[in-house]
């Protein structure tokens, strides 16, 4: 497979951007296009429930470069462009301004949030998080007083509650689960998590389906109930997908030409024997990189572990590894979450996911901790 023709890149989120930059860093020196449906140049999304959301950083910092940076760097990154379809046989993309033909295709389409019906016709200003413009709209509103409804007690939801009390709205969260997070921590980590949030004055509603009475007193409502992959555009195309894009360890799709990055991608994991499809910042990077090494031939098999990180409050938290359908036996624990905290979630005798709190000294170690004997209680 050649390295010179024309890269593709559809997308102009974190793992499109960083597709391109790798590309250029490995010496790539073809045709790059980047298609970005958004009217902005790529940028991160982490700020936008945090620091943005918070006023502490402006939105431009969010920016992965300048526009300087990828004229500079001969990318052309093509903003409000969206790619309308892929014609595989004949290697091209259909966007709203014509055609793009392509050697190498890598598709970045991110996700978007799910959308709650029973919200939508509330008829209260409803708020979801995705982009520059929601977390804007949604700073705006955030003000002293205000009586905010979060639905979802997800990363999102708990992180638009923290930057709600800091600004001294009152805030209920509705979560169907018997505790926030307990879907990804399981009942033990996630009941500290509960905890801080109640601490801070959360008013927290678990265990039951929010219903349209629970909504009628708020001013406005903010829903977080997780996002989907968007796949419509590789779907169409006749790619293979099922719950993401289906990737090979080398982000390669079932088009050879193709390959898939990002949120979309459903990738089989040499590490973890198995497919998992990651919504995180720093799979976004990884895969974006390892895409850029696939075409350019250098085979770097993606294995890094599921990594994500928050920040609510004054807690600072990183999570490694990936429990999985199967599971965990038992989880162990260090500290006390208020201070430095260390969690270690293990099944048949090694930790399958491991978690630091306010501890970023032991960042690395708990990163290392992922696939061995749990350490010492
Ligand atoms: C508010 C918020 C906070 C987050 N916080 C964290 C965090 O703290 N830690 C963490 O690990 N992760 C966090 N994430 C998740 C992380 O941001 C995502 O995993 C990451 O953005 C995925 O990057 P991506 O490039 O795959 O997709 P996206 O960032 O979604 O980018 C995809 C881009 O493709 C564009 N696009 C889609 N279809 C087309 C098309 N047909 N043509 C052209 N363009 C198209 C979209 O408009 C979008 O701009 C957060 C996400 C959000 C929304």
């Amino acid at each position: 497979m050649s390295a010179g023709g024309p890269v593709v890149i559809v997308g102009g989120g974190l793992a499109g951007a960083t597709a391109a930059e790798s590309l250029r860093e490995r010496g790539f020196e073809g045709e790059i296009v980047v298609f970005g449906a958004e009217s902005h140049l790529p940028y991160e999304r982490p700020p936008l429930s945090k620091a943005v959301l918070l006023g502490d950083k402006s939105s431009d910092d969010a920016f992965v470069h300048d526009e300087a940076w990828w004229r500079e760097h001969d990318i052309d990154v093509r903003t409000g462009s969206e790619v309308q379809s892929i014609d595989l046989a004949g290697r091209r993309v259909v966007t709203t301004r014509g055609e793009q033909p392509y050697e190498w295709l890598v598709l970045a389409t991110g996700s978007e949030p799910r959308h709650l019906r029973l919200a939508d016709e509330s008829g209260k200003p409803v708020h979801y998080l995705r982009t520059v413009e929601d977390s804007l709209a949604l700073k705006d509103a955030l003000t002293e007083g205000a009586r905010v409804a979060i639905v979802g007690g997800g990363w999102i939801g708990l992180e638009v509650a923290a930057a709600a009390r800091k600004v001294g709205a009152s805030v209920t969260v509705h979560e169907g689960a018997d505790l926030p997070l307990f879907a990804v921590l399981g009942p033990e980590v996630a009941q500290h998590f509960a905890d801080l949030h109640r601490d801070h004055g959360v008013d927290l509603r678990l265990g039951t389906p929010v219903t349209s009475e629970d909504l009628s007193d708020a001013d406005l409502v903010v829903v977080g109930i997780g996002a989907a992959p968007r796949t419509g555009l590789a779907e169409a195309a006749g790619l293979e997908v099922d719950d993401g894009v289906l990737v090979d360890e080398l982000l390669r799709t079932s088009d050879e030409h193709v390959l898939a990055i990002g949120d979309i991608a459903s990738q089989l994991h040499p590490v973890l024997g198995r497919r998992v499809r990651v919504e995180h910042w720093d799979n976004a990077i990884g895969q974006g990189k390892a895409a850029a090494a696939t075409i350019t031939g250098s085979a770097e098999p993606y294995a890094t572990l599921p990594y994500f990180f928050t920040d609510q409050y004054d807690l600072g938290m990183e999570y490694f590894g990936n429990v999985g359908p199967d599971g965990y036996d038992r989880v162990q624990t260090r500290g006390d979450f208020s201070g430095p905290f260390r969690a270690w979630w293990i099944r048949d005798g090694v930790v399958v996911a491991a978690m630091q709190a306010n501890d970023w000294d032991a960042s690395d170690a708990t990163r290392e901790s992922v696939g061995q004997a749990p350490p010492e209680a």
